[in-house]
């Protein structure tokens, strides 16, 4: 049985196929879910609860993407404010820097980021971060935010196996994505180990980062199998253990009850 600890199946490229695409997932392995209400305007927010509030297998969360927030409005606050306390969403995110594709100006992100951090503590949950190139920054943010004491996992995690380790001291989870089984992806294979494996969990990041064989394909949760095994070797585990422990560490982080 396995987690995808973070899954955009709200998205228009699953309008055509999101039954199949779960029934998929299902036959799989992959028994459970949290779709990411983030990528673009709140709709991806309100679609995401909504999936969450018909499937007792899925859960969602809510936020703006670092790559979104320099659109967002007032009103799009008042959506984030109104969903954070719903009892299926069990994080806010992902939220978090990207200074990879620099899409919102970096100021920009750093206050919607400490803004979601303080949601976070509001409503007592999670936070789920999308950091690339800008750990060191996050990091600062993510100690002065207290990100500690309500949970908080580093989403498709690309940074250095130094990286790995600084997260890992702090007690945050580390979540590898298909990235991991990329051929140039050697430095991320080599921090999983240095994640403890209470703090792994694994995701598809799907519809994007399918993971080989699947690479170029659109990504879906069913994947979720050819990262496992990867991860589950680099960590010196079986698949078996892999998937209760990334199900056990899914469950623990965002408060959910374990099958
Ligand atoms: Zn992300
Ligand atoms: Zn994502």
């Amino acid at each position: 049985m396995l987690f995808d600890s973070h899954a955009h199946v709200d998205g228009p490229e699953f309008d055509a196929d999101r039954a199949e695409v779960l029934d998929r997932a299902r036959a799989a392995g992959v028994k459970r879910m949290v779709v990411i209400g983030a990528v673009g305007d709140p709709s991806s927010a309100e679609r995401s609860v909504a999936l969450a509030e018909k499937d007792r297998d899925i859960w969602a969360t809510i936020a703006t993407h670092p790559h979104d927030v320099g659109k967002m409005t007032d009103d799009w606050w008042a959506v984030h404010e109104r969903l954070a306390p719903h009892p299926r969403v069990v994080a806010i995110g992902e939220t978090g820097l990207d200074y990879y594709y620099d899409h919102s100006p970096r100021e920009t992100q750093k206050v919607a980021f400490a803004r979601f951090l303080e949601l976070a503590h509001r409503v007592k949950k999670p936070v789920v971060c999308h950091i690339r190139d800008a750990h060191d920054d996050a990091r600062a943010i993510l100690k002065e935010g207290r990100a500690g004491e309500i949970g908080c996992v580093i989403h498709c995690f690309t940074g250095t196996p130094d990286d790995a380790k600084a997260y890992a001291e702090l007690g945050y989870y580390v979540s590898f994505s298909g990235i991991v089984t990329y051929k140039t992806a050697q430095p991320l294979r080599d921090a999983v180990p240095l994640v403890p494996r209470d703090r792994l969990l694994i995701e598809t990041d799907c519809p994007y980062l399918a993971p080989i064989p699947k690479r170029g394909q659109r990504n879906e949760p069913g994947f979720i199998v050819h990262t496992a095994e990867v991860v589950a070797t680099c960590a010196g585990m079986s698949f078996e253990e892999l998937a209760s422990q990334t199900m056990e560490n899914t469950c623990r982080v965002f408060r959910i009850t374990a099958p």
